[in-house]
């Protein structure tokens, strides 16, 4: 790769980590599993070396992300809450093991869990908890004293009778595994969206602005580290955890170990093997220096110490026994068959099934029932079967059935694709996935109507096509199982409002091959109603722009199905939107024309920010280059501005914004 090569992978990586970082520190939302992100981080940082000259001080690998938000009031903190330097494999342990061994004489180590939560500060006064953070940038962090108190675990006084007149500690707000399981069953059976894993529902409960909604969602806590004390000194880390253990503080459990890599390869082991046994989750193992003199002439970066890293784990895999190949029939009738195997714990969780995608997957890695199978799993990661590992005595090879599990219907080698098809519309298991996605957020959004409702409805002869649920009544309703009146009415509401969804909400809700919803947009854009599109031609389709052939085939073969023709003309008949409505002129004076937002604007959010920019077709970047066309700076702005600055690109505040986008166009 040449330096022009990696300068244009660094920008997209820089753009890829700063928008999963936002979604996962700013949002406790995040969009890809943490195993995808510190992949992109690893591809960043070895890019970094080899091209130094490539290395901005704002690249995401340089600097803590996240951000205090505008909802809490801000901490600065006195001492800086960093990050830690991950590291993969032993060699990389070794690696830091043996620099550190250079420099200093005689080092001792500490090995201790990383759990997987976030990082809160706590400030005690003469023993009394008198406030608490979050990490944010690492230099400041949101005020969430509050929401901290109602944590059962953290010490509202402490114990002791020599107790320090200041006292600072770091430690990390977990929920147990237990804790979430419940949240989230509680969640599903409300109808609520939930979290994706422990930690995300632990950043989630904590960053509320009602302390009473914390309260309830069982969080904890494990102490890691002294940030500062008045009137007492220490000269180990270790000692240092023993005395707040002392002040009646839950400490992260920890080990002593002289720079011997063996010892330490044996406790990272250790603590992988016993990760299980904890009632959290953990992302990995953090190796810190004891000494806190010899931490002190080692120093930091911007992001991390130089005397920690945290070892995370690889994707863990098992060996486990597949007792069975299901078989799923999807929404446009592809068969998929699926593992199911004895329950492993992967990745912290119990897992017994794993896609096995298509014939040729199976046939590749010959997977007969009865195999012993190695499964992997990393984070969040779905499950993947790797290999077979041995075939039972009598075990044949597998091939996908010839007849619809479902239905019973010839199944066919679709040709387009290489899948096994059921090509019977009235197929019960695509019936069922056709409603549930017609229901769904890709889909018509009706709220509360998930598969087991679903379900639930087609086992009572309540419904047999999506324009039936227009046809729900109350007392329906109430036979079923389950129901009461406010939860009935509540369904029926939801399926009344979903009639205004706009077309291109309905197109994509109806789940013909290829079209989502961004080209159901385009559809929409071209034809502005559906009898429009319904009598378009494929060759008329293809002349929008980024609409291809094989999307208009399938928009054409939808419409030539009766069954199809019949479903769109009953939800009309129901009242469901069939026109579209267009939007006005685009007015577009942003477009070619990247920004930056920086610092807190004085009245809007960097959302809406954001979107107002994008709404007159400008893009925005997280990071400043000779390729900005504007940097837009609110208060406590960083190095964003002086970088900006430096490089001559012109600096707006909120109200040059808002006066750029008001004014008429045509000056703009
Ligand atoms: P980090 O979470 O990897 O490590 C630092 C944190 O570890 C500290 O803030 C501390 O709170 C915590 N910690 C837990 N136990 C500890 C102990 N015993 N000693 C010291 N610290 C301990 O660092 P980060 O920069 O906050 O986040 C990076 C990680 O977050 C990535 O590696 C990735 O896995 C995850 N992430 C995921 C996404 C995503 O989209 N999925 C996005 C951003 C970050």
């Amino acid at each position: 790769m040449n330096q022009a090569e990696a300068a244009k992978r660094i920008a997209e990586l820089t753009a890829l980590l700063l928008e999963y970082g936002r979604a996962y520190y700013d949002l406790d939302a995040p969009i890809v599993s943490d195993y995808e992100y510190d992949q992109y981080m690893q591809e960043l940082r070895a890019l970094e070396a080899e091209f130094p000259a490539l290395l901005s001080p704002d690249s995401p690998s340089q600097k803590v992300q996240g951000h205090a938000s505008s909802k809490f009031e801000k901490v600065t903190h006195t001492v800086q809450m960093a990050s830690l330097q991950d590291v993969f494999s032993f060699e990389q342990v070794d690696a830091f093991l043996e620099r550190i061994a250079k420099e200093l004489p005689n080092p001792y180590f500490t090995v201790e869990p990383k759990i997987d939560g976030l990082s809160v500060s706590l400030e005690y006064a003469n023993g009394v908890l008198v406030r608490g953070s979050t990490r944010g940038d690492g230099f400041v962090g949101e005020n969430v004293t509050e929401n901290l108190m109602t944590i059962a675990s953290i010490p509202q006084k402490l114990s002791g009778t020599n107790l320090p007149p200041m006292l600072e500690v770091r430690g990390e707000v977990y929920m147990s595994r237990e804790q979430f399981a419940c949240l989230t069953a509680q969640q599903e059976a409300a109808s609520e969206p939930t979290f994706r894993n422990p930690r995300n529902a632990a950043a989630g409960s904590l960053r509320q602005k009602d302390a009473a909604v914390t309260a309830k969602r069982g969080l904890d806590i494990l102490v890691f580290n002294l940030q500062q004390i008045e009137g007492m000194t220490f000269t180990t880390h270790a000692q240092t955890m023993d005395t707040l253990a002392g002040f009646g503080l839950p400490m992260v459990p920890y080990n002593r170990y002289p720079a011997d890599a063996a010892a330490i390869h044996a406790a990272i082991l250790q603590i992988g093997e016993e990760r299980e046994t904890y009632p959290f989750d953990i992302d990995g193992v953090v190796i810190k220096v004891d000494d806190l003199s010899q931490r002190e002439q080692l120093g930091m970066t911007a992001k991390y110490p130089k005397w920690a890293v945290a070892y995370k784990f690889p994707p863990e895999e098992k060996v486990t026994t597949l007792q069975d190949i299901e078989i799923q029939v999807g929404r446009t009738g592809v068969l998929t068959p699926v593992a199911v195997f004895d329950p492993i714990r992967l990745a912290g969780t119990s897992v017994s099934r794993a896609t096995l995608h298509n014939q040729q997957f199976i046939t590749e890695k010959d997977i007969r029932i009865g195999d012993r199978i190695r499964v992997r799993k990393a984070g969040e990661i779905i499950p993947e079967v790797l290999a077979s590992e041995s075939h039972a005595p009598d075990a044949v090879p597998y091939r996908i059935p010839e007849r619809c599990p479902a239905c019973g219907a010839p199944t066919e080698k679709d040709a387009e694709f290489a899948a096994v098809r059921c090509f019977n519309p009235a197929c019960p298991a695509q019936v069922f996935r056709s409603i549930v996605h017609f229901a769904s957020k890709a889909g018509m959004q009706i709220d509360g109507l998930g598969p087991a409702i679903v379900q639930q409805l087609l086992d009572n002869r309540l419904i047999a096509s999506p324009a039936d649920l227009y046809t729900l009544t109350q007392e329906q309703l109430l036979s079923l199982e389950g129901f009461q009146a406010k939860s009935a009415a509540n369904l029926l509401q939801a399926i009344e409002h979903s009639k205004a969804q706009p077309l291109d909400r309905v197109i994509a809700a109806l789940g013909i091959r290829n079209i989502g919803q961004s080209a159901a947009v385009l559809l929409c854009d071209r034809f502005g109603s559906m009898d429009a599109i319904r009598h378009a031609t494929a060759e008329e389709m293809e002349t929008i722009d980024g609409f291809g052939s094989i999307m208009a085939q399938s928009v054409v073969k939808a419409f030539a199905s009766d069954s199809f023709a019949t479903l769109i003309t009953r939800l009309e008949a129901l009242g469901v939107q069939m026109t579209y409505k267009q939007k006005t002129a685009v007015d577009t004076r942003f477009s070619n024309m990247t920004f930056v937002l920086t610092g807190t604007l004085p009245t809007m959010k960097r959302d809406d920010a954001k979107a107002l920019i994008e709404s007159f077709g400008g893009k925005v970047s997280g990071s400043v280059s000779k390729k900005t066309s504007v940097v837009v700076a609110g208060e406590e702005a960083g190095s964003k501005l002086t970088r900006a600055e430096s490089l001559g690109i012109p600096i707006w505040d909120e109200a040059e914004l808002l006066r750029q986008t008001q004014a008429d166009s045509s000056n703009a």
